[in-house]
């Protein structure tokens, strides 16, 4: 396992959860955010006749794929090479970003233009080129202004949706000297102008890859602002970086793609630019960094082998009433909401980010959501059942606790009453505790607990049977 793996805090969701709802107004925005725009997504599906039929469609294909994977990588690498671009495999993130460090250090790079990629974020790829003396810009907007802010992105693909613009201005003041400004197009201007003197001094531009076409060795990256086509153009060297998965056998189903991508993401009917990469630029140098990282052991695995079938969209983390509360930083690393919950614990380890698989009401709209139809609920259930059974040190001193009492308290009537008792009295004496062993300190302080409703059923019973 990666070192980057042991970063991880996943294991640590209920303390960070917990911390985000102490803030009640962050959660509310984005809780507001989000759901809108799952309502306008769902709105725009819904005028769609042949929406599910997509959805059934996609899920077809990236099953086929992921049946498939071994012949159709050995295809995509043959066409990739085929066209004058290099690849490279890595087994884990360490081997990513050692790959990644040779090819700064043969092309003498000390500036790096990177467009949105999470398999970077997978690997910490900024921390490792920072360790070497290269600078590494993010130029999608949201990414910059995160990595300005010196924070982790909460959306994965809004991942500013927590900055209001006056935060923005506040934050262009003071780490580029600008004037304040909370007004959209003069925050746009700014940012444009800073990114435009990256992309001309960056001696590598580093993106991710939403498509690899096997058959012809396309690589196909969509966005909404041009800093990919730029990223991936002005440098003299471009790296893509990919997950193995990230394939799809033939060109002919990228429009099904593309279509259910740029709705289910931004209630798009495509997104502003679609690059489909055929070769370096010439002149140019290109490599692809094809990553594992754990993947090939998901894939293994047949209950959860679908989950690499995300096309990283987000709608599940828009439709999910946990994330809409807690947002991104609670998951604790690259890949937030119910598919992170699914792909975290799967890649980096149960024994890590088992609490995460409990992280979700089951409520199933994220799998309604999701365009390639991933069954996220069972998943997370499939999970739940591996985290509980599996010896997991992610399971606390209290934890343990609770289930032998509750245990106890399950075995007998007179055990139960007593323990319905103890549990009313409880609810009431709670929100007077400056903290609580459960951290119901947390909640109390943004929030009031729920009033412990009238009398007992067994009590009202008892009274209606008089
Ligand atoms: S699991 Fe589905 S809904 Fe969630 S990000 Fe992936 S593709 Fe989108």
């Amino acid at each position: 396992m990666s070192t980057q793996h042991n970063s991880l805090a996943g294991a640590e969701f209920l303390k960070r959860e917990t911390a985000g709802l102490a803030e009640p107004a962050g959660s509310r925005a984005l809780g507001e955010a989000t759901e809108r725009s799952a309502r306008q997504i769902r709105e725009l599906a819904a005028g769609i006749p042949q929406w599910q039929d997509w959805r059934e469609a996609a899920h077809a294909v990236k099953q086929y794929v992921l049946a498939n994977l071994d012949r159709l990588l050995v295809e995509f690498e043959r066409n990739l090479t085929a066209r004058g671009v290099t690849v490279l495999w890595a087994e884990d993130a360490r081997e990513a970003n050692r790959l990644v460090l040779e090819l700064a250090r043969e092309h003498k790079v000390k500036n790096v233009v990177k467009s949105k990629t999470m398999v970077s974020e997978e690997m910490e790829l900024n921390h490792a080129l920072a360790a070497e003396g290269i600078r590494a810009v993010e130029t999608d907007l949201g990414e910059y202004l995160v990595q300005l802010a010196g924070q982790r992105p909460v959306h994965i693909v809004t991942p500013a949706l927590h900055l209001s613009a006056a935060d923005c201005g506040r934050l262009f003041a003071e780490k580029l000297g600008e004037p304040f400004t909370a007004e959209h197009q003069a925050l746009t201007d700014i940012a444009r102008r800073h990114l435009r003197e990256e992309y001309l001094k960056a001696d590598m531009g580093i993106s991710g890859v939403n498509f690899g076409i096997a058959e012809t060795g396309t690589l196909v990256v969509v966005e909404n602002e041009g800093n990919a086509g730029l990223s991936t153009s002005a440098p003299p060297v471009h790296v893509a970086l990919m997950g193995i998965e990230k394939l799809l056998p033939r060109m002919e189903y990228l429009p099904l793609f593309l279509n259910l991508l740029a709705r289910s993401g931004t209630g798009q009917k495509l997104t502003s630019y679609t690059h489909l990469i055929d070769g370096p630029v010439p002149g140019r140098k290109m490599y692809v960094i094809i990553l594992d990282n754990g993947r090939t052991r998901v894939l293994a695995d047949r209950m959860t082998r679908m989950a690499l079938g995300c096309i990283r969209c987000g709608a599940c983390l828009n439709n999910c009433p946990v994330y809409r509360r807690v947002g991104g930083w609670a998951y604790g690393w690259v890949y937030p909401g119910p598919i992170g919950s699914i792909v975290t614990p799967l890649l980096a380890g149960l024994d890590k980010a088992g609490k995460l698989p409990f992280a979700s009401s089951l409520c199933g709209a994220c799998a309604e959501a999701c365009p390639v139809k991933i069954d996220l609920a069972h998943q997370l259930v499939h999970l739940r059942h591996r985290a509980t059974s599996e010896p997991s040190p992610v399971r606390s001193f209290w934890e343990r606790l609770m289930w032998k009492a509750w245990a106890w308290s399950m075995s007998g009537p007179l055990r139960y009453r007593l323990t319905m008792a103890a549990v009313r009295l409880g609810v009431r004496l709670a929100k007077y505790l400056p903290w609580h062993p459960l951290q119901l300190g947390a909640w109390t302080r943004g929030r009031d607990l729920p009033e412990v409703p009238g009398p007992a059923f067994r009590a009202t019973w008892k009274e209606e049977g008089k």
